[in-house]
């Protein structure tokens, strides 16, 4: 007998047509879903084509609600055959992802070129953003109230913008910094334009140039760029990787695939005992604050909505306490070139299915939130009796840095939280790797955790 534990390969074990034509699904959307707003967007499309109504209006229901909060926050619901008091089955994750803020003051020229200035967002490593194709998505809010939609640099005919980067051959003393400081926050700025403006006498010609390009285009005007949230991020639509194209190279996989993946668990799976939710954050790269984070009270809202629509006598303080959630936050595979920074024993494989994550948090479980043993208990009978390829992992060695999920608020409102995502590869970079079996596994263990897990 083998009393050992050990994983397998998730292409050993799942249906190759179904993880590729999921895969295909999933590709069209993180193409075209790279800001929160964008991602809320498609959301509320979808859930509409599905028959779910806006909890806010006064639209009959079928016990199937969206609620969006500010453009960046929302929460898709699906009533249960049990009582709301029972408690819900929550996936949460987040749509926000690190990226190149444009400033509310940007524009500007030196030396016969126009710029940006840019705030970055989120856990960056600053040299990966420069010399790439960025495309500019976002909303600006002009004089008048006119909203406009800015998408650029997605379409083969498109400007992209670039940030440049120091030649080789000037940068012997650039390249003896490190790493952290060698691109500063300030040089972030990608050029925006080159051509001179024909009045000669205007100081800031190629400045003036841009700016009347966007106001034949868009009506805009300089101060319309304060009320405006505008975006870089990486150009150009997700791509299959290597020769057997098993791997999806994308921006934005953190923490979208968990959104996409949950929400079409949640729309696909046939009625549960339990209610069921789903609920994609903003601003979890840089905190989680905020009126669109996680630790906003619009889920506490939502809820109390949905208790006034049913007239039933809970709160919503009652109903967390009886929830139960996969915080749904993507993980590290370990990388075989940086293999150093991994204890292998208790990493996640890339390609083994969905890492299952005790804890968070880093140097002596600082900030973790601790799904406890009964809580992994259950995960792991509920994985295997559903045949879901899952690997336990955590993040990195001990005291090598580490990270946090939106786990921890959510398991301070009384809802037993778990960690559960896709191990990528080079996470936070400008194109995240991604296994096609992780990203079906990740369904398929979200799907059976909003259909079927009952833990009190
Ligand atoms: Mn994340
Ligand atoms: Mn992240």
């Amino acid at each position: 007998m083998d009393f050992g534990y050990k994983t397998k390969n998730a292409w050993e074990i799942l249906d190759r047509n179904e993880v590729n034509s999921f895969g295909e699904e999933y590709k069209k959307f993180i193409s075209k879903s790279k800001t929160e707003r964008e991602t809320v967007d498609f959301f509320k499309e979808e859930s509409e084509s599905k028959g779910f109504v806006d909890v806010f209006s006064n639209k009959t229901d079928n016990g199937r609600f969206y609620a969006i909060n500010g453009s960046k926050n929302i929460i898709l619901f699906r009533e249960g055959k049990d009582s709301l008091e029972k408690g819900i089955n929550f996936v949460f994750a987040h749509i926000d992802s690190p990226r190149i803020d444009i400033k509310q003051n940007p524009l500007y020229e030196g030396f016969d070129v126009a710029m940006f200035k840019t705030h970055y967002y989120g856990g960056i490593k600053k040299y990966q953003w420069v010399t790439v194709p960025l495309a500019l998505h976002g909303v600006i809010y002009l004089k008048n109230g006119e909203k406009v939609e800015l998408s650029l640099g997605e379409k083969p005919d498109d400007p992209v913008f670039v940030i440049s980067d120091l030649l080789p051959h000037l940068a012997r003393k650039q390249m003896e910094q490190n790493a952290r400081e060698f691109i500063s926050g300030e040089a972030l700025d990608p050029i925006v334009g080159s051509i001179p403006d024909s009045d000669d006498k205007e100081k800031e010609r190629f400045k003036k140039f841009v700016l009347n390009l966007l106001h034949d285009t868009y009506g805009l005007v300089e101060e319309d760029f304060l009320s405006s949230e505008l975006t870089l991020v990486p150009a150009g639509p997700a791509r299959d990787s290597g020769f057997d194209k098993s791997i999806i190279a994308s921006y934005g996989h953190d923490d979208r695939v968990c959104a996409y993946t949950g929400g079409h668990a949640l729309f696909d799976m046939e009625d549960s005992q339990k209610a069921s939710a789903v609920v994609l954050f903003d601003k979890e790269e840089i905190g989680s604050d905020g009126l669109t984070g996680a630790q906003s009270d619009f889920l506490e809202y939502v809820i109390d909505k949905i208790i006034d629509r049913k007239m039933i006598k809970t709160s919503a303080r009652e109903i967390l306490h009886h929830s139960s959630a996969i915080s749904a936050d993507v993980n590290t595979a370990v990388d075989p070139l940086y293999k150093d920074a991994f204890e292998e024993q208790n990493s996640a494989i890339f390609g083994r299915g969905i890492v299952v994550t005790k804890y968070t948090g880093s140097g002596g479980k600082y900030s973790a939130s601790d799904a406890s043993a009964e809580l992994v208990y259950q995960v792991r009978k509920l994985f295997n009796e559903e045949n879901v390829p899952w690997q336990m992992g955590e993040l990195g060695k001990v005291d090598i840095g580490g990270g946090g999920t939106v786990a921890k608020f959510m398991a301070k409102r009384g809802i037993e939280t778990i960690d559960a995502g896709p191990p990528l590869l080079s996470m936070h970079a400008p194109f995240e790797l991604l296994s096609k079996v992780d990203l079906y596994s990740s369904y398929l263990a979200y799907k059976s955790f909003l259909l079927k897990f009952n833990f009190k």
